[in-house]
C-alpha cells in the first residue's frame, strides 16, 4: 500500500491502523510536503520501501533523517506523483487541496483501490476523475465519513430505489454564533472543531459550511444520484454520518463514534471488516440526537457550492480553488472569517471558463482562479 499525505490527521490514521495489524500489509511509499521529522519516523516504523517528500529542497533532510535505513528517498512534486503511479494495491489519497489531484490522477492510472480522502481533487476534477476511474478499473473507496456512510447504505444495485442521500453535518464550531461574532471570528476559534480532530484547512471548512458544499459536489460524484436528490442537515452531534432514503420510505443511515479510523478502516478491510480500537457508541450515554436546517445567511458557502453543483462546468474547480486562498489567508490572519465566502462568491463571479474535459485544463482553471482569488483577498486585507 502507498499513503499520499501520509504526515497529516487522515494519513496518522491510516498509519496507527496499518501499524496495529502490521503482519497484513507491505507498505510501498509514504508521502508528505514538507514535514521530514514525522515522514522519516512514519516510514521506519512500517518499514516503507520508499518515503517521498514534496518539497525538493528538502531532499538532503531526508537522506539525513533515514541515514543507515534501506528506504529509498525522492523529493519534489513529480516524484509524489511517481509514488502515486507505483502500482500499489491500496493507495490512500490524504493529500490536503488539489495540490493532490495529480497524484491522485497517477494513483487511478497505476490501478488498485484507492481509498479518496482527498475531496478538492475530485471537487475540482469530477467527471474526468470518475472516467479515469472507470476505464481503468480502479475502484475509489470513499473516506470521508458521510460519503463512506452512504457507501456502506447504499444499494448499488438498484439505483432507481433511491429516493434522497442526506448528508448530515456537525455544524461545527460556529453553529450557534451570530454573524457579527463570526466576523471577529479568529483562526484559532475556527479550527477547534467541536467533534472531530482534523487538519486546519478542512477544519476551517468545517466552519464555513464549504466542507459540506464540497461534501455535496463530491456525493454527485460518487453516487450519481438523481438530481435535487442531495440535501443536508446538521446534526450537532456527529453521531449519524448521513442518510440514504429508499422509496418505500425506509432509511438507512451509518452511526458510530466520530473517529476517521472508522470510516478508513472500512475500506481498508473492505469487502470484509476489520476491528478496531475506536470507542463504541453508547447511545444511552449520548440521550438524544438533534436535527436543524442549514442556515445559508451565516453560510453561504454552503448556497455557492449548491449552485456550482447545478450549474456543473468549470465551478466546481473555481469554488474549490479561490476557498483554499481564502482559507489560507484566513489561516495566517489576512482577512476575516467572513470574508472567505465572499472571496469565493467573487471569485466565481469574476470569470466564467469553458468546463474542462481534460486534467490540463482543470488544472488551468485552477491556477486562474488561485490567481483571481488572491487579488480579491488582498482587497479584504485586515
Ligand atoms: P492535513 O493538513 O492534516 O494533511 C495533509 C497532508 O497532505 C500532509 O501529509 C501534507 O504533508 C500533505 N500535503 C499538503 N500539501 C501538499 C502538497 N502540495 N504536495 C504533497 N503533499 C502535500 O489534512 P487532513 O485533515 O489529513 O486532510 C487530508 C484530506 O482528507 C483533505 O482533502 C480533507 O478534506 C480530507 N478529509 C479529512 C478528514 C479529517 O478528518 N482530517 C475527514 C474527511 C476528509
Ligand atoms: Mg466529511
Amino acid at each position: 500500500m502507498t499513503i499520499l499525505g501520509a504526515t497529516g490527521s487522515v494519513g496518522q490514521s491510516t498509519l496507527d491502523l496499518i501499524e496495529r495489524n502490521r503482519e497484513h500489509y507491505e507498505v510501498l511509499a509514504l508521502t508528505a510536503f514538507r514535514d521530514v521529522a514525522g515522514l522519516a519516523a512514519a516510514a521506519k516504523r512500517v518499514d516503507a520501501r520508499a518515503a517521498v517528500i514534496g518539497d525538493e529542497n528538502l531532499l538532503g533532510d531526508l537522506k539525513e533523517a533515514l541515514a543507515g535505513t534501506e528506504i529509498e528517498i525522492a523529493a519534489g512534486r513529480e516524484a509524489v506523483i511517481d509514488a502515486a503511479r507505483s502500482g500499489a494495491d491500496w493507495t490512500m489519497a490524504a493529500i490536503v487541496g488539489c495540490a493532490g489531484l495529480k497524484p491522485v490522477m497517477a494513483a487511478i492510472e497505476g490501478g488498485g483501490t484507492i481509498a479518496l480522502a482527498n475531496k478538492e481533487a475530485l471537487v475540482s476534477a469530477g467527471n474526468i476523475m470518475m472516467q479515469a476511474a472507470c476505464s481503468s478499473g480502479t475502484r475509489l473507496l470513499p473516506v470521508d465519513s458521510e460519503h463512506n456512510a452512504i457507501f456502506q447504505c447504499l444499494d448499488r444495485d438498484r439505483p432507481e430505489a433511491v429516493r434522497r442521500i442526506t448528508l448530515t453535518a456537525s455544524g461545527g464550531p460556529f453553529r450557534t454564533w451570530t454573524l457579527d461574532q463570526m466576523r471577529k471570528a479568529s483562526p484559532a476559534q475556527a479550527v477547534a472543531h467541536p467533534n472531530w480532530s482534523m487538519g486546519a484547512k478542512i477544519s476551517v471548512d468545517s466552519a464555513t459550511l464549504m466542507n459540506k458544499g464540497l461534501e455535496l459536489i463530491e456525493a454527485f460524484h460518487l453516487f450519481p444520484p438523481q438530481p435535487d436528490a442531495l440535501g443536508v442537515v446538521i446534526h450537532p452531534q456527529s453521531v449519524i454520518h448521513s442518510l440514504v432514503e429508499y422509496v418505500d420510505g425506509s432509511v438507512l443511515a451509518q452511526l458510530g463514534a466520530p473517529d476517521m479510523r472508522i470510516p478508513i478502516a472500512h475500506t481498508l478491510a473492505w469487502p470484509e471488516r476489520m476491528e478496531t480500537p475506536c470507542q463504541r457508541l453508547d447511545l444511552v450515554a449520548i440521550g438524544k440526537l438533534d436535527f436543524e436546517e442549514p442556515d445559508l445567511e451565516r453560510f453561504p458557502a454552503l448556497a455557492l457550492a449548491k449552485s456550482v453543483l447545478g450549474e456543473g462546468g468549470a465551478g466546481p474547480a473555481i469554488l474549490n480553488a479561490a476557498n483554499e486562498i481564502a482559507v489560507a489567508s484566513f489561516l495566517d490572519n489576512r482577512i476575516g472569517f467572513l470574508d472567505i465566502a465572499t472571496i469565493a462568491g467573487k471569485t466565481l463571479e469574476s470569470f466564467a471558463p469553458a468546463a474542462p474535459f481534460t486534467l490540463d485544463e482543470v488544472l488551468e482553471i485552477d491556477a486562474e482562479a488561485r490567481s483571481v482569488a488572491g487579488a480579491i483577498a488582498r482587497k479584504y486585507e485586515i
